[in-house]
């Protein structure tokens, strides 16, 4: 088979090479057939079969598992056996399939699904750990009911391999084994996607938005991942391969390059310096937010510590995580974001709901503030670590000053706890909120004077203003971070902020690049956060900028009604005072 190229969007630079493993191709949603009594025979053999077939791959994935990592790991799937082993859920199958004269997908995927929900909906941890099993036994049977491949299984491949995948949730990818995954290209997604933010921490090659890739490729074929270029090019050819190695040579020269600013300050040409901080998603990524010069921890995205599990990390589980990322880099910072989940990261042990519009729904600090034990065990646990080195706490996705006031009056009452436990935390905890909805922009004055500080979130703030879903390619073209808008709402946030005497960060995307760094930094941004491999760009930027140049690009920007000419008018100053950061973007 000759060379064949799919073109998508890059969202995590690097090239790998290898096998592919395709997964989730998009099960075509299930119908309702009406049966003739003469079917259901047949339809209730098929059941049957299909229940057989499963259980002799969970078998089979079980014993792989236990060979390779032990018989604990493997036990894990006697929880799957025994769902398919329920006989009063199977019975309920069969009797809607006989009653309601339908067929097996349709009747096994209604109950299941029943079944599944009540079991995530009780207050009991062992049984909501039931329910994530129930709908990935229920994913299986359906499948070969269906005729349709198996998954692969994301959380055991045993060689290394490129996934490629309809869409990967944020869910899915944590459960990614590092070591296996050289990289991932899916059909759907976008830059400012979770899932892609996850391939820039994991520092994995990845490119999204490859439209019908994942129908047309199969698992074994190989490929080349460029997510430099958003490219995937299958069997490649020995030209193309000689042409990628001398494109690797000059990234791998240039890397080192930027590796020799590690040590140096984050300062402008005129003497401004610039914090300049990482965004990490577990306490082992803080090795990178040193290897990669940042000074400390800008935003700890903590949903990974509650994806990866298959139950609610406790108090404790936390404390250790945030203990850990701050004992290692104190006297360093470290702003501890709580739980932004809902959006595109749906937690399977909690119950939460299925919602039209879940970016607008039930999202970050609305359930922190619903889910008291959830919000308390976490404050609890960061306000423990607080006392280990330099902790900062912020909340998600304030959307006005009674969310403020609410979560700040928790966090005072989790402290008084831990006084009259005799529990130390640092008494002087800074406190953030992160400014990504147009709402909290336009009253940051407000905001301003109840915390110590702002942090941008321009992937929720864009989304939020300009009414473009930041997980979609179809509109990908009208996500721009340049928009007049959002220029004014940094501008105005900026400004309340400096107003109160209070700092301001960006730990968005626009945080991570440095062709928008002047900008930022001329709207009077103090400080930036980003993904660790993206910081050494955005030094090198820094090291080559004037204050003057930054604040004039600024002006220009809020005088201009075209967001298009604000981009050009930043590349402009890039390519000028950074031409060979230029040329390697
Ligand atoms: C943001 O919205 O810019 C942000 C930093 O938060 P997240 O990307 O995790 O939503
Ligand atoms: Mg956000």
């Amino acid at each position: 088979m000759g060379e064949k190229t799919f073109r998508g969007i890059p969202v995590s630079a690097g090239v790998c090479r290898g096998k592919i493993v395709v997964l989730d191709r998009a099960r075509p949603d299930i119908v309702q057939r009406q049966l003739t009594d003469e079917d259901l025979p047949r339809e209730i053999k098929r059941l049957e079969a299909a229940l057989a077939q499963t259980r002799t791959q969970i078998t089979e994935i079980q014993r792989k598992v236990m060979a390779a990592m032990g018989a604990q790991e493997g036990s894990i799937f006697d929880a799957h056996l025994l769902a398919l082993e329920d006989r009063t859920l199977l019975d309920e199958v069969i009797r809607m399939i006989q009653e309601q004269r339908v067929n097996a997908e349709h009747a096994f995927h209604t109950i299941a699904e029943r079944y599944a929900a009540s079991l995530a909906a009780v207050e009991d941890d062992y049984l909501r750990e039931r329910a994530a099993d129930m709908r990935d036994v229920a994913g299986r049977v359906l499948n070969n009911l269906l005729g349709l491949e198996p998954e692969a299984e994301l959380r055991y491949l045993n060689e290394p391999c490129i996934i490629i995948s309809h869409d990967l949730t944020p869910c899915n990818t944590a459960q990614l084994d590092r070591r296996m995954v050289l990289g991932f290209a899916t059909d759907v997604g976008s830059k400012t996607s979770h899932t892609a933010i996850m391939a820039r921490s994991m520092r994995i090659p990845a490119v999204v938005g490859l439209k019908d890739a994942s129908r047309q490729l199969a698992t074994g074929q190989s490929v080349l991942l460029d997510g430099h270029n958003g490219l995937l090019i299958v069997s490649p050819s020995d030209q193309t391969l000689g042409e990628y190695g001398q494109f690797m040579i000059k990234q791998a020269t240039w890397r080192q390059r930027l590796h020799d600013l590690l040590a140096e300050p984050s300062i402008t040409l005129d003497g401004h310096r610039v914090p300049l901080h990482a965004n990490i998603e577990q306490a082992a990524d803080v090795e990178q937010v040193t290897a990669n010069g940042a000074e400390g921890v800008g935003l700890f995205r903590t949903e990974y510590l509650f994806l990866k599990r298959d139950r609610l990390p406790d108090e404790e589980q936390q404390y250790q995580s945030y203990r850990e990322a701050a004992a290692i880099l104190k006297p360093r910072p470290v702003v501890i974001r709580t739980l932004d989940a809902g959006g595109d990261k749906f937690l399977a042990h909690m119950q939460m709901p299925t919602e039209l519009n879940p970016f607008l729904g039930w999202r970050a600090i609305r359930i922190s503030l619903q889910e008291r034990d959830i919000f308390r065990a976490q404050l609890r646990a960061i306000l423990r670590a607080s006392a280990e080195g330099n902790v900062q706490v912020m909340y998600p996705m304030i959307s006005g000053l009674d969310e403020l006031k609410q979560a700040n009056a928790l966090l005072e009452e989790y402290k008084a706890e831990l006084r009259r436990e005799r529990v130390p935390f640092d008494e002087h905890l800074q406190v953030g909120a992160m400014i990504e909805t147009p709402s909290a922009a336009v009253v940051a004055d407000s905001l301003a004077k109840r915390v110590n500080f702002f942090s941008i979130g321009t992937n929720d703030l864009i989304q939020y203003s300009l009414a473009v879903d930041r997980m979609n390619a179809k509109i990908a073209h009208l996500y721009e971070p340049t928009h007049p808008a959002i220029i004014r709402l940094i501008k105005t946030t900026v400004d309340a902020a400096h107003q109160q005497g209070i700092r301001v960060s960006v730990c968005g995307e626009m945080g991570g690049d440095p062709v928008l760094t002047p900008l930022l930094l001329g709207l009077g941004v103090d400080e930036l956060s980003a993904a660790p491999v993206l910081v050494p760009s955005v030094k090198f930027l820094i090291r080559r900028l004037k204050m003057s140049e930054a604040r004039e690009l600024a002006a220009f920007a809020l005088n201009c009604e075209s967001a298009e000419a604000i981009l050009a008018g930043c590349q402009e100053l890039t390519r000028q005072i950074a031409p060979s950061l230029f040329e390697h973007l």
